[in-house]
């Protein structure tokens, strides 16, 4: 497989004021250092909990936010590089899809034009074209003609999940950043629209970058899959290796919690002490020691790096060093 994307050193800081009267200039680092590649036509997970960093890592990437730092190579270009059109069309390549599709969804614009809107901004097809574009891709996502002219209230939150991700395919991208994609969705529903992006997945060759809080929606759809922790990404492995043999306390302590089908797979749950420490004021060292039974005295002060322990298993622990 070829590599899609390099991400290096990415960081995104975000200014705010603390202290006394607001006078000490502090930021909260929503994403800090963060390195990994992204593989043609996989589906990389990125789980961890709520503001640990993953939504604001897939902005980034597809520069739906600036970066603060670092580099992000698409197919061996530096998107940093890129401004005005020249990014513009390179954007094309990459869409997202959002959690809730209902926010996301401008309610007064017809199913129709919101599908066409991608197309008029990102290049010239004419009016025919465009409509004839939005009749296939709602065909594709399972929605039918008809729904052309209705407005988002009319569909039900499949649906309109189904919408999103029309219109995240309708300018034919190469990457696709799903964030949290099923979560506003009942249980019965999710698994709709997890096959249907692998069927899409499939049919265009796609890759996705696929973040969730959700352990077992993340393995159902993952090639493979990172756990990120207070903006840092702790491990890295393929599906199967990294739920059959997690290596960092953290990620560890995520699987235990996950409810197991299998008795005779159950095991301890680990139960994490304290709360996330807050991003504006990360531990020092590894940011996971103020909650790891395993930390020792060097946790506290050096910041572990990942390391990749076996083919293709990288923790970032001092129990591996
Ligand atoms: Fe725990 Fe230390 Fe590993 Fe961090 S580096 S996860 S504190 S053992
Ligand atoms: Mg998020």
């Amino acid at each position: 497989m070829n590599t899609l994307l390099e991400i290096k050193g990415l960081k995104k800081y975000f200014p705010i004021r603390s202290g006394v009267f607001g006078k000490t200039q502090n930021y909260v680092k929503a994403v800090d250092d963060v390195s990994f590649d992204v593989m043609e036509g996989e589906t990389l997970g990125i789980v961890g909990e709520s503001g640990c960093g993953k939504s604001t890592t897939g902005r980034s990437i597809i520069r739906l936010i600036e970066p603060s730092e670092g580099t992000i190579l698409f197919q061996g270009e530096d998107l940093s590089s890129l401004k005005g059109d020249v990014l513009r069309k390179k954007r094309r390549d990459m869409q997202i899809i959002f959690q809730d599709p209902y926010a996301s969804l401008n309610p007064r614009m017809t199913i129709g034009s919101i599908l066409e809107e991608p197309l008029i901004i990102h290049g010239h097809v004419s009016r025919a074209e465009r409509k004839k574009r939005v009749l296939e891709i709602l065909e594709i996502v399972g929605l039918t003609p008809h729904h052309y002219n209705r407005y988002p209230h009319e569909f039900s939150g499949g649906q309109r999940q189904r919408i999103g991700i029309a219109r995240a395919l309708i300018t034919r991208p190469r990457l696709i950043v799903a964030d949290e994609p099923v979560s506003a969705l009942d249980v019965s529903i999710q698994s709709q629209i997890l096959n249907l992006m692998k069927e899409l997945q499939e049919q265009f060759k796609l890759t996705y970058i696929f973040i969730s809080h959700d352990l077992s929606v993340v393995r159902h759809i993952s090639d493979r899959v990172g756990v990120m922790y207070l903006g840092r990404l702790v491990e890295l492995a393929d599906k199967d290796e990294l739920y059959n043999n997690p290596l960092h306390p953290y990620t560890q302590a995520l699987l235990s919690a996950v409810p197991q089908p299998n008795p005779r797979a159950r095991q301890v749950r680990i139960i994490l002490s304290g709360d996330v420490p807050s991003p504006a004021n990360p531990p020092t060292g590894c940011a996971f020691h103020t909650r790891c039974s395993a930390s020792m005295d060097i946790c506290k002060t050096a910041r572990p790096q990942m390391k990749t322990t076996q083919a293709g298993h990288a923790v970032a622990c001092h129990l591996y060093t």
